[in-house]
Order: structure tokens, then sequence, then C-alpha cells
């Protein structure tokens, strides 16, 4: 079981209004220039968002890119609250950031992926924290370790942080693949179910790295019952610093939140209950036939395993594995069935099956 964490409802913040569906905090990835930032607030307050987003400080991959407009855009911020009466907010990523925010009255900060992901940055910014009010949003680290994630949650909880949330933008990978960031969404899964209170936000923008991935991103996450969506927009975003290909003008942004089939967490409905628990008692019993039947297999494996080991024969024999895994992958094929999934599968059991083999091979 997770520790699990004090919190204070993201009701309770007093920066989104009421209950809205999604909880949306939009603005550009950097604030440029006064005018860029407070054109762009303008443009979002227009269609009532209420809580603005800019990087001031940017952790960029390769030195000579522009790396954030720094303690100025402080200022700017301020002007868009006492303009428009959002709440302001950026990514910090030491204790000097903090520091500055408080001073220019920022109204929530965040905690980039890269940060996260670093035990003592985390450690720094908790301890600047202690005995602030200020919400923090924290990132998932560019790896996907969920416990680096919690960690960095624990830290700031430890030291007295209570408006805190989490922001999933996906994880960096070796490979060149479709999105910016791979969606591993079993891990924002995983989390939700260790802390179903935690303010939950996606942040398509960093997942998808582009304008035409936006959409799906965030319809997933709204499938998903992920509350709050955290999205660039730039009034114009083809002249942006930094990620111009990802950024949205606010009209786009106010079109793309309007299309958006946003679903109830539950519902009271009779007839869908009666349904929905007919439909989870035949799924229990299957769970049920499921076990019974990997314990089972499992027995035999070890029977397998005994008589290997009397005929002194290696456990691993590959090419039994792949033909195995081969014919699972056809059958499956035709129960309309995945390979990714059919592999995912045999391999957890295979894998299971290799250690319980072992075992034996080890008694004595
Ligand atoms: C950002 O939100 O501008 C940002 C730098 O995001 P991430 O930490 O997800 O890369
Ligand atoms: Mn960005």
């Amino acid at each position: 079981m997770a520790k699990p964490l004090e919190l204070i409802p993201i009701k309770d913040w007093g920066l989104f209004s009421e209950d809205p569906k999604p909880y949306v905090i939009a603005g550009p990835c950097s604030a440029e220039t006064e005018e860029q930032v407070l054109e762009t607030a303008r443009g979002l307050r227009a269609f009532g968002i209420n809580v603005y987003r800019a990087g001031i400080w940017k952790p960029r991959t390769h030195p000579g890119n522009f790396e954030g407009i720094g303690t100025d855009g402080l200022a700017w911020l301020q002007k868009v609250k006492k303009e428009t009466g959002m709440a302001v907010c950026t990514e910090v990523a030491n204790a000097k950031h903090i520091f500055d925010c408080i001073k220019y009255g920022l109204d929530m900060v965040w905690i980039g992926a890269r940060t996260t992901a670093n035990p003592f940055l985390m450690q720094e910014i908790a301890d600047a924290l202690k005995g602030t009010d200020i919400p923090v949003l924290v990132k998932n680290p560019v790896n996907p370790d969920i416990d680096l994630w919690i960690g960095a949650l624990e830290r700031l909880n430890l030291a007295g942080v209570k408006k805190l949330g989490v922001i999933h933008r996906g994880f960096s990978t070796a490979e060149k693949q479709e999105y910016r960031n791979a969606p591993g969404w079993q891990i924002a899964i995983e989390l939700r179910s260790r802390y179903p209170e935690l303010p939950f936000f996606a942040d398509p923008s960093h997942m998808g790295g582009s304008r035409a991935y936006l959409k799906e991103i965030s319809q997933k996450s709204m499938d998903l019952g992920i509350e709050g969506l955290m999205i660039e927009s730039h009034c114009n975003p083809d002249v942006a610093l930094s990620d111009a290909k990802q950024q949205l003008k606010p009209c786009d942004l106010q079109t793309l939140l309007e299309s958006l089939r946003i679903r109830e967490k539950e519902s009271a409905a009779a007839e869908y209950q009666k349904q929905i628990d007919h439909l989870r008692a035949q799924i229990d019993i299957i769970d049920e036939n499921l076990i019974y039947t990997l314990k089972s297999r499992m027995e035999i494996s070890k029977k397998i395993g005994e008589y290997k080991k009397q005929n002194n024969v290696a456990i691993l024999q590959t090419a039994r594995w792949e033909s195995l895994l081969a014919k699972a992958i056809e059958s499956g094929a035709k129960a309309g069935l995945s390979e990714k999934f059919i592999t995912d599968v045999f391999n957890a059991i295979h894998e299971a099956s290799v250690e319980a083999q072992n075992n034996i091979l080890k008694e004595d």
C-alpha cells in the first residue's frame, strides 16, 4: 500500500472556476515578450480560461537555444494577473526560482520532467517551499519510473505542500516514434489508482509534440477520466521561440476544447448500474478461472523442471519457446487479440515458468 498523501482538493485551491470539465491550464511554452504574453492571455481569457502558464526558465537540451527570458517574465505574468484576473503559473527547477515566484505573487508552479527525475533538486525545491501555500504540479520524470515520480510527490508533501497535483506528459525513448514522448498511459493509470484523490492533468502538447496530435491525446485523456489538461497556446505559434510545432492559437484551442467528449466519473442511473454489476460479476468469474488455469500450467511447468533436472538438461530451450509464442500469436490473431497483448502475456508467463524451473534446479 502506498503511503497516503495529505492533500487539499483542487476545488479549494481557489484558482479554477467551480468544477470545470476539464480543468484547463493554457499559455505559451515560453514567455518571449510582454506583448506576446499579454496578447495570448487576452485570447485565452476571452473564452473562459482561468489559469495561465508560461515558461520563464526553459531547460533546453542544447546550449545556445532560447533558455527563457528569466525573471523579467515574472513581471509580465504579474501584468496578466492584474489585467485579466487569471491565475498565473510557471516552471521551477531550483530554490531560487521558488523564491522569485513567491516574490512576484505567482499563483502556482510546476516541476518539469527533467527536474522530477532529480531527487537532489526535488529536495531543494521542497525545502524552499516550506511554510508557503503555493500549489505545485509535478510532471512525470522523463524516464518511465513511477517511484521517482512518487518520491518527488512525497518530498513535497513532507515539506507541507498539500495543494499538490500531477501532469502526465509521457516519456523519452531512445527510438524515434510517432509522438514526441511515449504516452506510457499504464504508468498514469497506476499512479491514479494508488492516489485516486491526486489532481491529475495531461499535457498533450509535450506528449504529442505536434498540433496534429493534440485532439486525439486530449480526448484519450478525457476517456481515461483525467480531469485536467495543460496545453500550450501562443498568439502566433509559427514564430514561437520554443515548441513552435505544438502550440495552438487561442481560438484553435477553444475549438479543440469544445470538441471534446467529457466522460462522467460514474452514472447513478439504475439500469447502467445493473448492467455494469452483471458484467463485472462475469469478469470476476473469468479472472478466477484464469488464476486456476495459470496455477495448473505452473504445476506442469514444475514437473517439466523436475524431468529436466533428472536428465541434466538446461532450462531455457529457445526453439521450443519461439514455436510456443508463434502458435499463441497465431491463435490470438484468430481470436482478435493483438500480437503485442499476446506477447506481453506470454512473456510474463514464460518468465515465471523459467524462474520456477530455476528454483527447482537450485534445490539441493
Ligand atoms: C514545459 O511545460 O514547457 C516543459 C518544458 O515541459 P516538460 O518538462 O514536460 O518537457
Ligand atoms: Mn514547451
